[in-house]
């Protein structure tokens, strides 16, 4: 080997050219989020994946800065951007920079989990003031809506939001919060955003139109440009992707409503940590492929479902009645969708006779889940409150993974069989539950094999 060239006399003194003091470490970033950055130039996909950073080794993934502490200047502090990692940390600013660029927000901040955005949201409330909200919301959402009700004096009503009518009579001066999620789950409504936040904000300009985006991620959705004041989403889910963290992030564009959350977060101390930051990070880089690989999967689970007499809830059929609504509002279908049996005994039998797909709550994993909504997600709501709501005691909810789709059909028709929720045929098999449409069709599938 020879020791003639410039680089390899440099690589032989590695030592020389490591800054172990640290002394040349580049300036941190601002605590929490960006100020003048967040604004996009690519398409999202290359917006996903495309970082700037000024690491001095020019790492490619962000450092996790694992430390509580930041040392300062001088004796008076505050000379440095970071002290105190639950006030800020660079792992996390730089997550929050990237978020707010793919959330189309100036600002964005990230949190512990869904709810704990939903925590921080919802403390911008008062004794006195008034929430509209839907009846199909998220089980956890619920409960934290009923908390605050019973014992923070906040006035929650529970409307039908797909019904713009419904929301109407309740809007007032005192409505200081609107809070949408579209498409519900497990019925999968979708919600006029557009329509609901103007009608909002000309009968009460103070009043915030907060949007849970989780079920279609900034990769589908932006509610933002809806008309949405704040938007959330749980990072748990399509953000992260692996099932492996809990996080939630937050997005806004004015900032004096981005400094009273800050300001909660700070107060709190329940910004996400390091180590989840630099996880987040690494999940949404591949957001667009998963996305795009859940949908086309769902999409033909759902034709599937549908030709076999189902009743299936899902914005990518054109049976759902909400069609031309949801694809107003949004890039994709999603990769959540529901179907009934029609009878629960059944619908416990199939989702117990899967096999690749996973019992479990939640959604938005590379892994394909089942579940019951009305005994897992959903059981907080009491069954009175589900029977209201029409919810479908046996409504099975698919959270659709990127498996090969025939391994998740096939699997899928194997345990439809074992629970007898299908009669095969010579041609195939149909539903046979009460609440499917089979009495109704006519045609026979000769294309459907068990
Ligand atoms: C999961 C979920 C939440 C809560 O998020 P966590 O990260 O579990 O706290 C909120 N809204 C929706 C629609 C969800 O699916």
């Amino acid at each position: 080997m020879s020791n003639g060239s410039p680089a390899t006399a440099k690589m032989s003194d590695p030592l020389k050219r490591l800054d172990l003091d640290g002394h040349e470490m580049p300036p941190s970033p601002a605590p929490s989020s960006p100020r003048t950055g967040g604004r996009r130039r690519y398409a999202l996909a290359t917006e996903l994946v495309y970082t700037e950073t000024k690491d001095q080794y020019g790492a490619s993934s962000i450092p996790i800065y694992q430390s509580a502490t930041f040392k300062q200047a001088s004796a008076a502090g505050g000379t440095n951007d970071y002290d105190y990692t639950r006030s800020g940390n660079p792992t996390r600013t730089y997550l929050e920079r990237h978020l707010a660029k793919i959330m189309n927000a100036t600002r964005a901040l990230a949190v512990g989990s869904g709810m704990g955005a939903l925590d921080v949201i919802t403390r911008l409330l008062r004794a006195g003031d008034e929430v509209i909200t839907g009846d199909d919301l998220y089980g956890g959402t619920n409960r934290l809506l009923a908390y605050l009700s019973s014992n923070q004096g906040i006035v929650v009503h529970h409307v039908d939001t797909t019904n713009i009518d419904s929301v109407r009579p309740v809007i007032s001066d005192k409505t200081t919060m609107v809070l949408l999620e579209s498409p519900t789950n497990p019925l999968i409504k979708i919600i006029d955003i557009p329509s609901i936040a103007r009608l909002v904000h000309e009968a009460n300009d103070r009043a915030l139109v907060v949007v849970d985006n989780t079920m279609l991620s900034p990769m589908l959705s932006n509610p933002l440009h809806l008309g949405a004041d704040i938007v959330y989403e749980s990072g748990t889910k399509y953000l992260s992707g692996h099932h492996d963290i809990m996080a939630g992030v937050i997005g806004v564009n004015d900032a004096a409503i981005g400094d009273k959350l800050y300001f909660t977060i700070n107060a709190t101390g329940c910004g996400l940590s390091p180590n989840d930051s630099f996880l987040l990070m690494r999940g949404i880089k591949t957001l667009a492929i998963r996305m795009e690989k859940q949908q086309t999967n769902a999409q033909k689970i759902a034709e599937f479902l549908e030709s076999r007499g189902f009743r299936v809830r899902y914005p990518g059929l054109k049976s759902h009645p909400q069609y031309d609504l949801h694809w107003s509002m949004a890039r994709g279908a999603g990769a959540v969708l529901s179907f009934e049996t029609g009878d629960v005994s059944i619908s416990e039998r199939i989702v117990e006779a899967t096999r690749l797909w996973g019992i479990s709550v939640s959604f938005g994993c590379v892994n394909s889940l089942i579940s019951m909504p009305c005994q897992m997600s959903h059981a907080s709501i009491d069954p009175q409150t589900r029977k209201e709501r029409q919810m479908p005691e046996d409504i099975i909810r698919l959270c659709v993974g990127i498996e090969d789709v025939n391994d998740l059909i096939d699997d899928l028709s194997r345990a439809l069989v074992e629970a007898g929720s299908v009669a095969v045929t010579l041609d195939g098999f149909r539903a046979t539950g009460s609440s499917s449409s089979a009495q109704q069709s006519t045609a026979i599938d000769s294309d459907g094999g068990v």
